[in-house]
């Protein structure tokens, strides 16, 4: 399999839609997806998401470098590895989604939609990281989703976890902390997203990595994502995690802004930061005669975007973590 991303932008099915290597058997399962199981038996398996938002183009590139490198053997494979570009409809436009967003759909939200590509895109997506972590349920599951945010941020690159009421794994942690993660934030409630889907699930360990500002394809600097690109290469390969990295920040999720209707208004300007601290007692955001303010302590905001669609998330507040 060569050019995956070539052939999924393009819309065409790859010359040969199965094939293998000396280290693992590759099958083509349809548009932007694709499996690798190694000859040898092994009991993890990792999805590897990236451009589930069509504007996230750095992620796709990265993911492809690493696939070209699996193919001409220079990265052995330790994992079954199931390779997914989210939404190739909306990568082949550049806009983050076409009717409606992807990454509030999982966990059969997209029922919930008004049928469209991404809601069928939603019902394949699950189904085939079902079918992929069934396929060995005693295997230890991971699944890494990345992206770019949209605005600027005081981390640059970060973390998003989902709910979870198992405790998390050290190692995956600490992994997280290798790839280069500035910051990871606990959500505490379920959430329509692909890594939550995952964990939810299947218990799979699992991240949204933020790694970066979103940019068209050709205008990415690859070498920003660098550290993730080599701790992904690293994992795949089975090497022992990196020890020497800056331990990530911790965040928890504490409450969240969700716009109703068309009086919401956002107190936050459109250059501000992820991250940005906002003392005890602010007013952050109004609907009618609702009103979102800050605790007793300091709150950091995470993607502010007063123009979400009725019903969705408009900002997250966090608190810090000792
Ligand atoms: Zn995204």
């Amino acid at each position: 399999m060569k050019h995956f991303l070539a052939s999924t932008l393009s819309a065409t099915a790859p010359l040969a839609t199965r094939g293998e290597t000396p280290w693992f058997r590759w099958r083509w399962l349809g548009e932007g997806i694709l499996e690798l199981s190694p000859h040898q038996p092994v009991a993890r398996a990792l999805v590897l998401s990236a451009g589930i938002h069509g504007n996230e183009t750095a992620p796709v590139e990265m993911v492809d470098h690493l696939l070209t490198a699996l193919m001409a053997g220079e990265i052995p494979l330790r994992w079954r590895l199931l390779v997914i570009f989210g939404n190739p409809a909306a990568l082949r436009t550049g806009k983050r989604y076409l009717q409606a967003d992807l990454n509030r759909m999982f966990g059969g939200r997209w029922r919930q939609f008004p049928q469209c590509d991404e809601t069928a895109r939603a019902a394949l997506l699950e189904e085939t990281v079902s079918r992929f972590f069934l396929e060995d349920e005693r295997a230890q599951c991971w699944h890494l989703d990345m992206h770019t945010a949209i605005r600027g941020s005081h981390h640059l690159r970060f973390g998003v976890l989902p709910a979870r009421s198992a405790p998390w794994d050290a190692s995956f942690l600490q992994w997280l902390g290798a790839a280069g993660l500035e910051a990871l934030v606990f959500h505490q409630h379920p959430g329509g997203t692909f890594s939550h889907f995952s964990g939810e699930r299947f218990s799979a360990l699992a991240c949204t990595l933020e790694l970066g500002k979103a940019l068209p394809f050709g205008d990415n600097n690859l070498s920003l994502f660098a550290t993730t690109a080599r701790a992904l290469a690293s994992l795949l390969a089975g090497e022992p995690t990196a020890t020497c990295y800056t331990a990530p920040l911790r965040y928890q999720v504490i409450q969240q802004l969700t716009r109703h209707d068309s009086r919401f208004t956002l107190y936050m300007s459109a250059e501000t930061r992820n991250f940005t601290s906002f003392a005890p007692g602010t007013l952050l955001a109004e609907e009618g005669d609702r009103c979102w303010r800050t605790g007793d302590e300091t709150e950091y905001v995470l993607f502010p975007n007063p123009d979400v669609a009725p019903g969705l998330r408009a900002g997250l507040m966090l608190k810090r973590l000792p």
